[in-house]
């Protein structure tokens, strides 16, 4: 058993739709197996527990646990960058903050294929407060009656939908591209590794995105501190995201066995 099964397992349980034929062999776990399978794994690899189910949607609360997980990871290793130690407690708390939330936005972004807008947060609409003309007015002695409105825009970023694709512009998600001058030197399509997300299919969520949003805490960090110490500390961030998601379902393997 792994993580993916706990969330075909989630997703069976909640919409209560079961077409694999009833489990009777012995070989298959049941229900209170699951359970208890899950509850040892969350205990046993918290984050890559809670940053999993949060990636795959299964609740906002995973979510919110694996970047607090995340953040006491890095309190626990920000001071060996020593432009996180010079930060003020409070300060250095909101930065790391900020950073695991990207980190794990990051993170999130290999399984899904569309993100909220960050334009109109979702809306679609933008709303705005504007001047509108109720009456045009008459002549010199009528003015036009104006009055503050609240106005719907639609948001031009996503075009209404409240949605942004994070697929590859280049490969479409599909994570590898025709290669233009092989396939013209062999005469059939030859496909290599994209090599605008080196395969992953999706554009990472841009590492300056996090820099301009830590700026606002730390006003003194360059954009060179940022790249030399900063930066690594946020890589290293999404890595243990990764490796914590491997220890997870190294977790749930040795709990469960090859019970799947
Ligand atoms: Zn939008
Ligand atoms: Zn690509």
């Amino acid at each position: 058993m792994n993580l993916d099964s706990v969330v075909k397992y989630h997703f069976a349980k909640s919409t209560q739709i079961n077409d694999s034929p009833r489990a009777t062999s012995s070989d298959t776990l049941t229900g209170t197996d699951v359970m208890a399978a899950m509850g040892m794994c969350q205990s046993r690899a918290p984050l890559g527990y809670s940053a999993f189910l949060g990636k795959m949607e299964i609740s906002d609360n995973e979510k919110r646990r694996a970047v607090q997980l995340l953040t006491q990871y890095g309190m626990k290793h920000c001071d060996k960058v020593a432009a996180l130690r010079k930060l003020s407690s409070n300060t250095k708390v909101k930065v790391v903050q900020t950073l695991a939330k990207f980190a794990f936005k990051d993170y999130c972004r290999s399984a899904a294929g569309v993100e909220q807008c960050e334009c109109c947060k979702g809306a679609g609409v933008i709303k705005a407060r504007a001047m509108v003309i109720k009456h045009p007015g008459c002549g010199k002695k009528t003015p036009p009656k104006l009055a503050e409105e609240e106005t719907h825009t639609l948001c031009q970023k996503c075009n209404g939908k409240g949605e942004v694709s994070v697929a590859c512009c280049k490969c479409k998600g599909r994570g590898e591209a025709v290669h233009r001058e092989e396939s013209e030197l062999q005469g059939v399509p030859v496909k290599r590794t994209c090599k605008q997300c080196l395969g992953r299919g999706y554009e990472r969520v841009p590492a300056a995105d996090a820099f301009r949003a830590i700026s606002g805490y730390a006003p003194g960090l360059t954009s060179t501190v940022w790249d030399k110490a900063v930066k690594p500390f946020y890589e290293k961030l999404i890595t243990e995201l990764l490796a914590s998601e491997e220890e997870a379902n190294r977790q749930l393997g040795k709990v469960t066995g090859n019970f799947t």
